[in-house]
């Protein structure tokens, strides 16, 4: 018999509302940015700040366990059903009605499950924790995206003595003409969508995050407006970052990966630039290919290519993909873990940009 009860479980914090980027259609993003049911049985999540949620049970019936979903605001891009473990018989993540997103771990049957005991608690303005059950046997934890505020899967050993400071001085950059250019920068993926995921678990996301926010910074300096499309972890689609770019009328779009190989070969390595269409484009791949493939000794150049990118075929203005390296090769992967080493590439990138901007103009 299906007697279920609907406890809206949720406390929410009052929330103060940072304004961030304001200029992205943001209403077709998912709220949630991340999520994990760690070992001990607590579901974390990471959402946009500002987010309301609601949470529900049911109990099982004919065809389904006990179930305990939250809905966010936002519509989920894809979804998808990840297998549990232990007490969780599935989790699946789907869009319930258009521009929602929904959470539901089903659990097993023979779980335990205390409901009118639960409680969501905001940890702060993005972060929630509930503790959904006491593991009886081993439990492996399940998540997908990064739950904690930092980043925690790349070394940020700043302060390692083999970065020399005067090699990341903007003044070595060429000089272009002050407030004149706009660059959008785009760092791929985001959110729940991590990107390649390397050896030792470093995911593109967070590194294409940091070395597109040097090259934003670096470019500041020399005048040159930068845009990200993103700031930070969010499930940001395509359409969304061509939109930015076009409606900004910026000059160029620079969109910055990095690379996995299929079946993780750890033998393949190297860097590649990939522009659409025409001889700008081409002209600012090069640049900046020659530039990376400078910082990166010894990885191979896969050179520069037309590539059919939604991001680079979309954007109105001279637009690149760039590949700084493959998080699955042993020897890129072993660099791009390295602040020093993220930071030489966003360097080199940011030269690419500058050169082709003095240049053409
Ligand atoms: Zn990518």
């Amino acid at each position: 018999m299906a007697k279920f009860f609907c406890n809206k479980l949720f406390r929410y914090l009052s929330i103060i509302c940072f304004l961030n980027s304001t200029i992205l259609p943001v209403k077709s993003q998912s709220a949630l940015a991340a999520w994990e049911i760690n070992t001990n049985g607590v579901l974390e999540l990471r959402t946009k700040s500002n987010t309301k949620l609601k949470a529900y049970f049911k109990k099982a019936n004919k065809n389904h366990g006990d179930r305990f979903w939250v809905d966010f605001p936002g519509e989920l891009k894809n979804p998808r059903k990840i297998k549990g473990n232990g007490s969780i018989k599935e989790i699946r993540l789907g869009k319930p009605y258009k521009g929602k997103t929904r959470l539901v771990i089903e659990f097993k049957e023979e779980v335990y499950l205390t409901p009118l005991k639960w409680q969501m608690i905001g940890l702060d303005q993005n972060r929630w924790r509930i503790n959904l059950f006491k593991p009886k046997y081993s439990f492996k934890k399940i998540g997908e995206g990064f739950i904690g505020k930092r980043i925690k899967n790349i070394k940020s050993n700043q302060n390692s003595s083999y970065v020399k400071k005067r090699e990341y001085d903007s003044s070595q950059l060429p000089n272009v003409k002050q407030n004149k250019f706009l660059v959008v920068i785009d760092p791929g993926h985001g959110g729940l969508d991590p990107g390649a995921i390397g050896i030792s678990g470093i995911r593109e996301t967070d590194v294409v995050l940091e070395v597109s926010k040097i090259v934003k910074k670096l470019l500041s300096e020399k005048g040159v407006k930068a845009i990200l499309t993103r700031k930070n972890e969010v499930d940001l689609d395509l359409p969304p970052r061509v939109y930015l770019a076009n409606k900004t009328d910026a000059d160029i779009f620079v969109s910055i990966h990095a690379n996995a190989s299929r079946g993780k070969r750890r033998d393949i390595n190297g860097l590649e630039t990939f522009y659409y269409r025409g001889w700008r484009g081409r002209l600012l791949a090069k640049r900046i290919q020659k530039q990376i493939l400078r910082v990166s000794p010894g990885s191979p150049d896969r050179g520069v290519k037309q590539g059919r990118f939604y991001v680079i075929k979309n954007t109105k203005m001279p637009a690149v993909l760039v590949e700084i390296g493959f998080l699955t090769g042993r020897l890129d992967a072993r660099r791009l873990e390295k602040a020093p080493h993220r930071k030489r590439l966003a360097y080199a990138i940011a030269q690419g940009i500058l050169e082709y901007l003095s240049k053409v103009g």
